[in-house]
């Protein structure tokens, strides 16, 4: 680390966001936050993990409300707890105006506005949504992430980058068509170079609208907190980012670990100590994987998650991507783009290569399989600089015997 050192980072000049009594942008402290990963219907549960986030100084909560039992559940919650509520609506936005009364905060994804009521304009959705927002005091994020952009602003290629950057000019502009300041933004990929790239850019395209930054589906610890770090002090050393979340691959017991991890880095950055390059230029395997939130379709998802970390530490410097996503609302987008993506459904595992389905396995088969398809990919990068895949395993036992679910 370099040592450390005051600096004076200048914030841009955003508006004010009002989510309650908490003040996002306008050079207000940094508001951290993370989000609930038990299903929102388990309201003990629920309550519990609400409670250790905000004795661990969270500033926010976001709960997931995909239906309207959901909404029944958030309704006792909002009685039972005074933390600072968000709701996360991805596909659920008609759910708005039962949820709009419940929370202080409200995020969609422009990538979600699609899957249903497809003949009403993306503007009239909106609409409702800033209608809801409006009549109860509620901030609003228009939530972008790289793993589920907008198919209509998806360009040649599958330019995600760019896609991102179209919808977050669009989203904008209908928030300041209908006079709705009350918004931040949030610009999310699992590269913290994009990251750091598209923020800048927004930044300076928008440099009145405060930034929610996040590098979605970092992984787990350690490499999850280097990505975030390599995004957030890059950004926030230029005055860039307003509220920040760390999305960590973490066991439900331990989602408290994100406010910490947000708290030191805020806190280094500010004491002028810097642990990161000026770029991610990560080699080797590189592993994304989602923080897990309600959605999450198998609670062996985390366990999933981690085996595949331990499991693949014999491949460490192969440049691999592997997706290991908790559903279907950014798996598929994420599994993609990977050399090798698993997301998972509630009793099978869908995997990808290359962004073509392989097919879906048990919890029980998926590791084997997954490993074949691994040593298959090392094997041809080998073949195509004439080494031998068994001299790079020698040592590095992978037997598929000992594998199970
Ligand atoms: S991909 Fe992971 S974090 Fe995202 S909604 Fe699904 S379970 Fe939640």
């Amino acid at each position: 680390m370099v040592p450390g050192f005051a600096v004076k980072i200048i914030r841009k000049p955003t508006r004010a966001v009002i989510c309650r009594d908490l003040t996002i942008g306008a050079g207000h402290p940094i508001a951290v936050q993370s989000m609930c990963a038990t299903h929102t219907q388990d309201i003990p549960a629920t309550l519990n993990q609400i409670a250790l986030l905000q004795d661990h100084g969270a500033d926010v909560v976001r709960v997931a409300v995909d239906s309207r039992k959901d909404v029944d559940a958030l309704g006792v919650i909002r009685t039972k707890t005074n933390a600072r509520l968000v709701v996360d609506l991805q596909e659920g936005y008609q759910l708005i105006e039962r949820v709009a009364p419940f929370v202080d905060g409200i995020r969609y994804n422009p990538g979600h506005l699609h899957h249903h009521e497809k003949e009403t304009p993306v503007r009239e959705k909106v609409s409702r949504i800033v209608a809801s927002a409006r009549q109860h005091s509620c901030a609003l994020r228009i939530g972008i992430n790289f793993g589920s952009l907008d198919p209509a602003t998806k360009g040649e290629g599958g330019d995600r980058f760019g896609s991102a950057l179209r919808s977050a000019r669009e989203h904008v502009g209908y928030m300041e068509e209908l006079g709705f300041s009350n918004y931040v933004v949030s610009l999310k990929s699992s590269d913290p170079n994009d990251v750091i790239d598209i923020n800048r850019l927004f930044s300076d395209e928008f440099p009145f609208v405060p930034l929610h930054l996040g590098v979605t589906e970092a992984g787990m610890l350690p490499m999850g907190e280097i990505k975030t770090r390599v995004a957030f002090e890059n950004l926030l050393a230029q005055g860039i980012g307003d509220t920040i979340r760390v999305s960590l691959t973490l066991p439900f017991d331990r989602k408290f670990e994100e406010i910490l991890v947000g708290r030191k880095i805020v806190e280094d950055v500010y004491a002028g100590r810097f642990r990161s390059v000026p770029r991610f230029e990560h080699s080797g395997i590189n592993i994304i994987s989602c923080p897990s939130c309600s959605r999450v379709e198998n609670l062996q998802f985390v366990e999933l998650a981690e085996k595949v970390r331990d499991l693949t530490k014999y491949a460490e410097k192969e440049n691999v991507t592997i997706a290991v996503m908790g559903c279907r609302v950014n798996g598929p987008g994420e599994s993609d783009d990977a050399d090798l993506g698993l997301w998972c459904a509630p009793k099978h595992v869908n995997f990808k290569r290359k962004g073509e389905l392989l097919g879906t396995f048990s919890y029980e088969e998926i590791l084997p399989r997954f490993l074949s398809e691994l040593d298959a990919i090392i094997a041809e990068h080998r073949a195509a600089f004439g080494e031998n895949l068994e001299a790079g395993k020698a040592g590095t036992p992978n037997d598929p015997s000992t594998l199970g679910g």
